[in-house]
């Protein structure tokens, strides 16, 4: 392919707590070791975007502040290019911050309410404590099943509504609320989580779902995705699962 993939990165300056751009450097790697190219767009406070002109969203994580900021800037200015975007087809990964914002909105720390784009179908109030600590989920996408590990550090307790299927279930850690056992949201090609750390180095199969809904957008088909040498990626991966497991002192 040419054509690259194109990637629009949502506030890198504000939503970029949990080393977000380690993500896109992932994307990017997997794309180039197949010999295809990510083209990075950044999009911040008062940029419009155009539904039609990226294959992958990404919004990551912030702290209440700067996700106040955020909020009303998202939802004034790309909120609807980005609803009609993603019902074309378009995939997009919301950590954290941007999982809370991705739903119909947070009521945060202080009791104020931000707004969110509801793309996914779920809402967040923050709670008394934060949820901190290495969190491993059993993961459901494209009708495989595998595991995911992270880190999660949110006050926020999301709940799912009827439109959003969970991302996994957790196995260690704390997830959406502490309670239901549910961890992220998916709906479409649109997956939250509050999964980080960063994420997708220790995930390659995350990394390779959303990098073939990306292909299947911008190509009109989905892609044949050659399989690559994951021999690091599984350690890293192994290493974290490891650590997750182990009682906390
Ligand atoms: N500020 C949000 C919370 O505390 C999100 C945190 C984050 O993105 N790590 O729940």
């Amino acid at each position: 392919m040419t054509a690259a993939l194109r990637l629009c990165h949502l506030y890198p300056g504000q939503m970029n707590i949990y080393a977000d751009r380690g993500n896109i450097a992932v994307l990017a790697r997997r794309l180039e070791w197949r010999g295809m190219r990510l083209e990075v767009t950044e999009a911040g406070l008062g940029e419009r975007i155009e539904p039609g002109a990226h294959d992958l969203y990404y919004l990551g994580g912030g702290q209440d502040r700067d996700q106040h900021v955020v909020a009303e800037d998202l939802v004034a200015t790309k909120g609807e290019a980005l609803r009609e975007a993603v019902a074309g087809g378009a995939a997009a990964l919301c950590v954290c911050g941007g999982f809370q914002l991705a739903g119909h909105g947070y009521t945060g720390t202080d009791g104020s309410r931000m707004p969110g784009i509801g793309i996914l179908d779920l809402d967040t109030v923050a709670g008394p404590t934060r949820l901190i600590g290495n969190l491993v989920i059993e993961a459901e996408l494209g009708g495989e099943r595998r595991r995911v590990v992270g880190f999660e550090n949110h006050a926020g307790r999301t709940r799912l509504g009827p439109g959003c299927r969970p991302l996994g279930r957790v196995v260690h850690g704390h997830g959406n609320n502490g309670e239901d056992g549910l961890e992220g949201g998916v709906a479409g090609r649109v997956v939250g989580t509050y999964l980080h750390g960063p994420l997708l180095p220790k995930n390659p199969w995350l990394a390779d779902r959303l990098i073939a809904w990306a292909l299947a957008h911008r190509l009109g088909e989905p892609p044949e995705l050659a399989s690559l040498d994951d021999a690091l990626e599984e350690a890293a991966h192994a290493v974290a699962a490891a650590r997750a497991a182990r009682p906390a002192r």
